[in-house]
């Protein structure tokens, strides 16, 4: 008699359905198609859209991708796929051209419902629009509670949470809680608001979020002041960019003092060959995650103290036309850049009173806080982390920065069991603490491929005859 072997669903839930989720569900559903697995999936996300999260839900056109699109596709094995995406779509772009945000957001949700189609019956579906707000795990299935009151079981769950938000607590108490500031510049409708204020506006920030808010709020008759401690702008990508160039020489183990070294040495070489730093920089990325890996705590701990800034504005850089955006708002004094930081704050009838140090002072209509997501998880911000890091079923990851996990992204329970690990995954912004580069398309669509095909190697085929 022919016997067919029979595969019991895949049950996993993902928590967060950003871009990190959404990527794992689109990878889930493909590799469910190709290996022929049923796949029951919840994604759970409050957001009323899938794919958009925190980077790309703004509607305004002049919020570029920081990466060209060449580098954007959902699929690390086709690599054209968003570059072909938008030409079907009427939108004339390369692999090196810089879309709007906005078509990357319309790109995962359109992809994540092809799949969706092509999973067809093989699939049972449920996209919850709640939080989640605890976890539990009793005989290898998880409980996750909902913040509508209803709950989900599942066999795997994947946080797919993202970065921390900020807190702004380097501002002081009377502006924090002034209605002239703004803590959150990327909820929706916000820019809306500040666009209509009279009068100019304070960006706390100079960064890659400050230069898009800046873009959107400047015009004829207001300045925008961006202050940061430091006063560094985010460097432009080259255009055209040149290729890659990976140092010649093996790096391992070195501690930070020497690694540094050898970093510039390597920029003053490519620099000298090419002309341009970018290539060299660009180089480290594939190094990256094994470099920081092998780094000692307290060297990790020197980086983030004295290189962050300067690793941040080299390594995520503006979009060409950006740049040149930011160069002409610049030229016409509509932006204002100060180094410094905000010593006082005090409400005055249409306005606030800022002083900054070296005595200076600004009236401002506004002021945003454009310091982007914090590094690190504080405790009371998302209730579903708060339990399970009180639980124990995860713990932080080294140095504080986002969750403890193996190199296949599972997470790390405080007190590690002898036997396996709980069915329990992470990716994107949450790894940063295990792998630094974490937080881009790049790495993320990686992460997401291997995590989804982890998980259907635990998809188990029994015989329904049995
Ligand atoms: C403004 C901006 C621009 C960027 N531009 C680029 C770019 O051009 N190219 C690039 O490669 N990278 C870019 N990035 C990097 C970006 O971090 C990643 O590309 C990606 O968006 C990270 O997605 P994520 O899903 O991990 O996090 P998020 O986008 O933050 O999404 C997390 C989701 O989880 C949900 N969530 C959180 N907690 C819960 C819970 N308890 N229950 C249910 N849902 C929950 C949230 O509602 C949210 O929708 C940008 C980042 C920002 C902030």
């Amino acid at each position: 008699m022919l016997r067919t072997s029979y595969y019991a669903p895949l049950r996993p839930a993902v928590v967060g359905a950003g871009a990190s989720g959404t990527l794992v569900a689109i990878h889930l559903l493909e590799a469910a198609v190709r290996q022929g697995t049923p796949l029951d999936l919840t994604l759970v996300d409050p957001d009323e859209e899938t794919g958009r999260g925190l980077a790309y839900g703004s509607r305004d056109r002049r919020h570029l991708l920081n990466v060209p699109a060449g580098g954007m596709s959902c699929f690390p094995d086709d690599p054209h796929h968003f570059v072909r995406w938008l030409a079907d779509r009427g939108t004339a772009a390369t692999v090196t051209s810089f879309v709007p945000r906005s078509l990357y957001g319309d790109y995962l949700a359109d992809t994540f419902k092809a799949s969706v189609a092509r999973a067809g019956t093989r699939l049972t579906l449920r996209r919850i629009h709640a939080h989640a707000t605890d976890c539990s795990w009793t005989d290898g299935h998880a409980r996750l509670g909902l913040s509508d009151g209803s709950s989900v079981t599942a066999d795997h769950v994947v946080l797919a949470t993202g970065s921390p938000s900020g807190d702004s607590s380097w501002a002081p108490a009377p502006l924090r809680t002034s209605p002239r500031f703004t803590a959150a510049p990327w909820t929706p409708g916000t820019l809306d608001h500040l666009r209509t204020l009279d009068g100019d506006v304070l960006l706390v920030g100079t960064g890659l979020t400050a230069m898009d808010i800046a873009l959107s709020l400047a015009r004829p008759g207001r300045v925008i002041h961006a202050l940061s401690r430091h006063g560094r702008l985010p460097q432009p990508h080259a255009a055209p960019s040149l290729p890659p160039v990976a140092p010649e020489e093996s790096w391992s183990d070195l501690p930070l003092r020497r690694l540094r070294a050898k970093v510039h040495a390597h920029i003053r070489q490519v620099t000298a060959a090419q002309g341009d730093w970018r290539p060299a920089l660009d180089g480290l990325r594939p190094l990256t995650n094994s470099l920081w890996a092998a780094l000692p705590e307290p060297d990790r701990a020197e980086f983030l103290r004295d290189s962050l800034s300067l690793w941040n504005t080299h390594r995520h850089r503006m979009a060409p036309e950006t740049a040149q955006a930011v160069s002409r708002i610049r030229r016409s004094g509509r932006l204002s850049l100060l180094k410094g930081e905000i010593l006082a704050a005090a409400p005055t009838p249409d306005a606030l009173a800022i002083t900054l140090d070296g005595a200076r002072s600004l009236q401002v209509a506004a002021v945003v806080d454009c310091t982007g997501p914090a590094l690190r998880l504080q405790d009371g911000q998302d209730p579903l982390l708060d339990g399970m890091l009180s639980s124990g079923l995860i713990t932080r990851g080294p140095l504080g920065l986002g969750l403890a996990c193996t190199a296949e992204g599972r997470l790390i329970p405080r007190n590690k069991p002898a036997g396996p690990l709980r069915s329990l995954w992470t990716l994107g912004p949450t790894r940063r603490g295990e792998l630094w580069e974490s937080t881009a398309i790049p790495e993320i669509r990686r992460q997401a491929a291997a995590l989804a095909q982890s998980l259907m190697s635990r998809a188990t085929a029994s015989d329904p005859a049995r």
